[in-house]
């Protein structure tokens, strides 16, 4: 089955082109040109991605991506947010947000798709069978969940992502670019700041289950994931 995209887009040549491309690539299109339209389209049914303009009539694409990574039909749905800013606090706040991607118009067709097959993968990857298990931390890889103790944990698609590998590769040092490579996949463009961003958002996903201080910060280094203090 074609995977389906929305486009939550208000600019008609844009979103054509997108229309356009991503047919030729095999996807199925379907489009929004604001909030509400977006929302009607998810209601019935989650896309298997979102490419989503940050300057839209109304509500705010980053207010929606925000919405939409709360709400449990498009919680791991992954998003691309596309924009013509390019200030790093903007870049900051969409991920922080928990968007997958970040494009900065104008891009080419070529791009894109690259981008969107890239974050499909990560996204869709099957990580093997099976438990991993490291301190209280428990993934059921199957079944896309974690758990601390008993009590199963809400995370995003990157940050789970994030500490799968973490969990696979304990009690090692791994520099951003490292976790850019294994996490995020070496032929895409992310900056290293990115890492980060997503590292607070795990801590912060673990830190009500009292798991925060399993990823440690190495000054200088980058990050380890570590069962002892
Ligand atoms: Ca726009």
């Amino acid at each position: 089955m074609r995977k389906r995209i929305l486009i939550v887009e208000d600019e008609p040549a844009i979103r054509d082109m997108i229309a356009f491309a991503l047919r030729k690539a095999e996807y199925e299109p379907v489009h929004a040109g604001d909030a509400r339209e977006a929302l009607a389209q998810i209601a019935d049914r989650a896309p298997d991605l979102i490419l989503l303009d940050w300057m839209l009539p109304g509500t705010s694409g980053l207010e929606l991506a925000r919405r939409w990574r709360r709400e449990g039909i498009t919680r791991d749905v992954p998003i691309i947010m596309l924009t013509a800013r390019g200030e790093e606090n903007d870049r900051v706040s969409g991920l922080d947000a928990g968007v997958d991607d970040y494009m900065v118009k104008p891009f080419s067709a070529r791009e894109l798709m690259a981008r969107i097959r890239a974050v499909m993968r990560r996204t869709h990857e099957e990580t093997g069978e099976g438990t991993v298990e490291a301190g209280s931390l428990r993934i059921d890889v199957a079944a896309h969940r974690v758990f601390a103790g008993n009590d199963p944990i809400q995370i995003g698609p990157t940050e789970y992502r994030l500490l799968h590998f973490f969990m696979t590769h304990p009690e090692r040092v791994y520099s951003r670019s490292q976790l850019l490579d294994s996490v995020w996949g070496g032929n895409v463009y992310v900056e290293e700041r990115t890492v980060d961003v997503h590292i607070r958002r795990l801590r912060k996903t673990l830190e009500p289950h009292g798991a925060e201080a399993l990823v440690q910060t190495v000054r200088g280094s980058g990050y380890r994931f570590s069962t002892s203090v």
